[in-house]
């Protein structure tokens, strides 16, 4: 069985031809400065439509995680258990992504992550990895 994998839109093309050359990508309003993932046409604070695409340096710290011990779809049965973490990133932008190391002890509230990318069936995808 396959994963759900992204469909990417006119709002997250972007996003995703970045991740499969290895950025991450997010977009700040030129009008107004707001920092915006997800992606969109408009500034989420403004909603004005001049948004501005950036590369993020990679760095971030886990603001919150849990343990998957249930695979959600048999497409995951192998992968349990597995970390979900929210990364607040140094840019100012927030997302949720695979935690690398399956269900490491060494993820904690506060620590510190690099974004880095995994490949699923021809997609890059966004994955943290926990700094020691
Ligand atoms: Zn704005």
């Amino acid at each position: 069985m396959s994963r759900h994998l992204p469909h990417p839109t006119a709002d997250t093309k972007a996003f995703w031809d970045g991740c499969a050359i290895g950025e991450l990508r997010y977009q700040v309003c030129v009008h107004c400065g707001h920092v915006q993932f997800i992606p969109g046409s408009l500034c989420s604070a403004c909603h004005q439509g001049d948004l501005a695409w950036k590369t993020s340096a990679g760095g971030g710290r886990i603001l919150s995680h849990t343990t998957v011990h249930r695979a959600p779809t048999p497409a995951f049965r192998d992968e349990v258990p597995y970390v979900i973490a929210l990364i607040d990133m140094d840019e100012g932008f927030r997302l949720m992504v695979n935690v690398k190391g399956g269900a490491s002890p060494d993820v904690a509230i506060g620590q510190p992550v690099r974004i880095g990318f995994r490949e699923v069936e021809g997609v890059k995808l966004p994955q943290a990895e926990v700094i020691s």
